[in-house]
């Protein structure tokens, strides 16, 4: 039991989902603030490398992706996945991604469906899906709730991930946030296509309460029973929206193997990333 939670606690960890928006705790930061206090938040919480994502619009609180890629150069720890949307951003934007992407300095792209009123399948993805394929990394797409009144959610409804996938078979696929609290959905366009996976961030805004854990555990369970052994699940928190303290607590309580353990927490990142 102590060695379990030993190797718990020792393990490598890859949290592939966080932003630096200046929102919950990062309101009033500089960017390079918020950078800082990812950093804090990754030391303290043994997080070997995490990756942020780019907002769907540009203003003082969301810095464009350069912005965040001349802010993170010093950290080794630090990765970078741009955010695309049709509405605020142009044919400039792919262009930049695209050197980006040559280079090695973006580690993916996502979309925000549902953020936008498009679906994941809009031919203004088109692009976005392309530049993903051709230098093999991960589209991210935004699936369930919205964080705002004004998402619409049905374009961020999970089984639209489905026709993505099977029209971009060379295309790897994440699934933010489970398609919460589409689950059910999820988990079909997860078995079904062997070029989509998914991150459990996002769940919860702060701290789990133990109702919601519970639920969750639920939840996550019958995934694992339904589409298998994990090579398709991410580590992920949403961090600053949820806290990475609470987010550990939280996976500490799902019933994994090692093997499974290791391939949630940072293999399939490693894997996908190429990290
Ligand atoms: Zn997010």
């Amino acid at each position: 039991m102590v060695e379990s939670i030993l190797s718990k606690l020792t393990q490598t960890i890859i949290d592939c989902h966080v932003h630096i928006n200046a929102y919950e705790s990062l309101t009033n930061l500089s960017l390079k603030e918020r950078i800082e206090s990812l950093n804090n938040a990754m030391q303290v919480n043994n997080v070997d490398q995490a990756i942020i994502i780019s907002s769907y619009k540009i203003n003082e609180e969301r810095p464009s992706t350069k912005h965040i890629l001349e802010a993170v150069e010093k950290y080794e720890n630090i990765k970078v996945v741009a955010g695309y949307s049709i509405t605020n951003h142009n044919e400039a934007f792919i262009k930049e991604y695209k050197e980006y992407l040559k280079i090695g300095k973006l580690k993916g792209l996502k979309i925000y469906p549902g953020y936008e009123h498009y679906y994941p399948y809009d031919p203004g993805y088109k692009k976005i899906i392309d530049l993903c394929t051709e230098f093999d990394v991960p589209l991210m797409i935004h699936t369930g709730d919205t964080y705002t009144p004004t998402g619409k959610i049905r374009f961020a409804h999970p089984m639209n991930v489905d026709d993505v996938a099977v029209d971009n078979p060379d295309l790897k696929i994440i699934i933010c946030h489970l398609g919460n609290p589409w689950f059910l959905d999820c988990q079909e366009v997860i078995y079904k296509n062997k070029n989509v996976y998914a991150d459990i961030s996002g769940l919860v805004l702060g701290d789990f309460t133990e109702f919601y854990e519970k639920y969750l555990v639920g939840k996550i369970t019958d995934f694992l029973n339904y589409a298998g052994e994990p090579k398709y699940l991410l580590y992920g928190t949403d961090w600053p929206i949820s806290s990475m303290k609470s987010y550990l607590n939280f996976v500490s309580k799902l019933d994994l193997n090692d093997q499974e353990r290791n391939l949630l927490m940072y293999e399939n990142s490693k894997r996908l990333f190429r990290l």
